[in-house]
């Protein structure tokens, strides 16, 4: 029997209408953007500056505002070193929340480790931080703050719009790892008070190797990778035409249908929820109310996480943390208060635009199966 793949928010599969659209740019217009002096190079700098303008508008900023990455990241780690390099006088102090997802939180214990001061705020039960002790946390010297719109393991929504009030109120730079919510929401990061705001395309039905920053208006962060000045002299390396193609194409696929799909994949994901509650000792991590349509994540009563897991597997493409980081317990379900073993007897469903009720169905049947098995 094939596998039935519910690990959409580990990565989701290029849309054949993307790949279509990236097809002519491998080996027919397969010029150097940065070739200015020959046609073949201007039509490649064309494709790239029309990708720009599109991803640009659709996300409210003016195109020279869109740097090109090779995914989140990298974005998240040109955001945060760049912008506390180019902000260094301002004072030492980072804060970020314990959920955050580890391409944030690295680059932010590689800075403390480098004489900054770090502030990694605990979140409550339900996955959300509490917005008074946020704003107590906030200080003077505070340089950047962190906080992701969307969580890659619960899919919690955070209270960005307030979040991002609160630091504009003291003037503290705000910075969001948006791999979750770009293409599910219609996020003008600029107007929820975002000054940095990272995305991907591989968790949007794009490419795998790109992504973006989007910068704020006057926001200048130092660049992290020096070389041929591409980017406006951001983010050295010869531009990846097919791939920034894919990315325009598969965030404007997205945001034609985010609405319809987040509506289809809510409904999908509580009749899971419901076939999974009927199974008995099971609860679900993180708010639901505050979520993504189309995350699930459960914890399993009575059962061993690796035994659990080994019994899913052969039918079943779930994650029972976040995908880097399988091995070692999740530290986002440790933030919510889970021991390591209710943790690991955890299950991460992330649904997507190919899955079908049949599918789910089929899901909540292998999961009975499994605790049948194991619960004796
Ligand atoms: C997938 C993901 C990343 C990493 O993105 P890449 O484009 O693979 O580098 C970062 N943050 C979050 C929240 C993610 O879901």
């Amino acid at each position: 029997m094939a596998t039935t793949y519910l690990d959409h928010q580990a990565t989701t599969p290029c849309d054949p209408a993307v790949v279509a659209a990236m097809a002519p740019y491998w080996s027919e217009r397969f010029a150097n953007p940065s070739s200015r002096s020959h046609r073949c190079g201007l039509e490649a700098a064309a494709a790239v500056d029309l990708a720009r303008s599109s991803l640009a508008q659709q996300l409210g900023v003016a195109p020279e505002q869109v740097v090109f990455t090779s995914g989140a990241t990298e974005a998240n780690n040109l955001a945060i070193k760049g912008l506390v390099e180019a902000r260094r006088q301002r004072g030492r102090h980072l804060l970020t929340l314990a959920t955050e997802h580890r391409a944030v939180l690295e680059p932010l214990r590689y800075l403390a480790g480098h004489g900054y001061e770090l502030t990694v705020l605990p979140v409550q039960r339900d996955g959300l931080v509490d917005l008074n002790r946020f704003s107590e946390a906030l200080r003077d010297d505070t340089l950047l703050v962190s906080v992701m719109a969307a969580n890659n393991e619960i899919g919690v929504l955070q209270a960005l719009a307030s979040i991002g009030a609160l630091c504009r109120e003291r003037g503290i730079a705000l910075h969001s790892d948006g791999a979750q919510i770009f293409g599910n929401r219609p996020l003008r990061p600029c107007e929820l008070g975002l000054d940095l705001f990272s995305l991907s395309g591989h968790k949007i039905y794009g490419p795998k190797g790109i992504g973006a920053l989007v910068l704020a208006e006057g926001i200048v962060v130092a660049p992290q990778q020096h070389g041929g000045g591409q980017e406006g002299g951001l983010r050295g390396g010869t531009l990846p035409v097919p791939l920034i193609v894919g990315l325009q194409r598969a965030a404007e696929l997205a945001s034609q249908d985010w609405q319809a799909r987040q509506q289809r994949l809510g409904g999908l994901r509580d009749r899971l929820l419901a076939g999974l509650l009927e199974l008995g000792g099971v609860r679900v991590n993180g708010s639901l109310e505050h979520r993504l349509g189309h995350n699930l994540n459960v914890q399993v009563d009575g059962v061993d996480g690796t035994q659990l897991h080994r019994a899913l597997r052969r039918q079943l493409a779930v994650s029972g943390g976040s995908a880097c980081s399988s091995g070692s317990p999740s530290h986002v379900l440790a933030a919510l208060g889970l021991t390591p073993a209710e943790a690991a007897a955890s299950i991460r469903f992330g649904l997507g635009r190919p899955t079908t009720a049949a599918e789910i169905d089929q899901a909540v049947l292998v999961v009975a199966e499994a605790l049948k098995q194991l619960r004796g």
